[in-house]
């Protein structure tokens, strides 16, 4: 029997517990908080802090194998737990992950295209900054944003002042702003033996910094398509990697692609597998990490999926109606706005 430690109690780590069932694999989340959505669907659960040693090594005695959930884990809790028990993503990934410089340098000395950016540190770096790339762009936290969250949209050199006062302190990114003609997402898995299987580019709409949508496939031409899946397959390998990776990417007009991050875990961009192939982007991480051979990718059917987000919770009388509408509550008490409270997907008959 395999017990597969996971850090963090949220809807991804849900998920992972129930893709792991399937393979009779026990889960043991680790989190700080009592009553987790993960810790509530799992054979055994810690809380506990990140940093506590004492209770990350009864963790590590007690599980097989240890995986995260989300990408703020500190890389001091994976390093530490690597000493003791194989982890993948590695702390490395993690770190690479968690800044914004750290990733688009990494990212640029691999080959692959992002917006411009460059480092802000102080008022003077942003005023250069947008002289440079500018004179429209986004100012980013290098670290701990998600959701579109620490970040702030620059339409010129009037805004930088205030701009950089929203970044309290936190030492920042100025990116290029790209108009692209659409978002898409490659969800990649690497396994321990170094075979990638990537899944069909999905298709993203977000509003407010959220994602709304994921539709697949993407509307883009073959070439851009290829193009898409090589680059994933770059990134994960570059990086050593073994689990699922999300891989967000801009379409430029003529089909340049711009990476916008990567995200080292499964992904909302991937919920659609659950029903659209036989094996899922939660069942393929869990093969990875397990040190198991990954599954096949394809698609059997092409796919819609729609984040419930806050009061879209309020539909789920009529979604339970809905004939062929898969949907996945993550058992959260409080709709508060901007918070993920399920998803929903829709098949379609595959196309291509
Ligand atoms: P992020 O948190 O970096 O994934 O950004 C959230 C969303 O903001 C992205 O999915 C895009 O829709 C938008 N966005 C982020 N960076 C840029 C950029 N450099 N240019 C244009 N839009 C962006």
């Amino acid at each position: 029997m395999t017990t597969l430690g996971i850090l963090g109690g949220g809807q991804l780590g849900r998920m992972l517990a129930m893709a792991a069932a399937r393979l009779g694999i026990d889960c043991h989340i680790y989190c700080p908080d009592a009553g987790s959505p993960a810790a509530r669907v799992s054979a055994a659960a810690t809380v506990a802090g990140y940093h506590d040693e004492g209770a990350l090594s009864l963790f590590a005695e007690a599980v097989d194998a240890v995986t995260t959930e989300f990408e703020n884990v500190p890389a001091a809790t994976a390093r530490f737990l690597a000493a003791r028990v194989p982890v993948h993503p590695s702390a490395e990934a993690l770190e690479i992950a968690q800044d914004r410089v750290a990733e688009k340098s990494f990212l640029n000395g691999i080959g692959i295209e992002t917006a411009p950016w460059r480092s802000v540190d102080t008022l003077d770096d942003l005023n250069a900054a947008l002289d440079e790339i500018g004179p429209r762009g986004i100012l980013k936290t290098r670290r701990l944003g998600y959701d579109g969250k620490g970040q702030v949209r620059l339409e010129g050199p009037e805004d930088a002042t205030e701009a950089f006062a929203a970044m309290a302190g936190a030492p920042a990114v100025l990116e290029g702003f790209a108009a692209f003609e659409r978002e898409i997402s490659v969800i990649a898995a690497r396994g321990t033996d170094g075979a990638v299987r990537c899944y069909e580019p999905g298709e993203n709409r977000h509003s407010e910094g959220i994602l709304r949508t994921t539709t697949v496939p993407a509307q883009i031409d073959a070439a851009t398509r290829n193009a898409a899946l090589a680059m994933a397959e770059r990134i994960v390998s570059a990086l050593d990697y073994v689990g699922v990776i999300g891989v967000e990417m801009f379409v430029m007009e003529g089909g340049a692609l711009l990476v916008n991050e990567i995200a080292p875990r499964v992904h909302n961009t991937g919920h659609w597998t659950l029903e659209g192939c036989a094996v899922s982007q939660f069942e393929q991480h869990v093969r990875a990490v397990c040190g198991l051979p990954l599954g096949d990718p394809a698609r059997h059917s092409d796919a819609v999926m729609e984040n419930l987000i806050g009061n879209d919770i309020d539909t789920v009388p009529a979604l339970l109606a809905e004939p062929g509408a898969a949907l996945h509550l993550y058992g959260k008490g409080d709709a508060r706005p901007g918070r993920k409270m399920g998803h929903v997907t829709r098949l379609r008959a595959r196309v291509g």
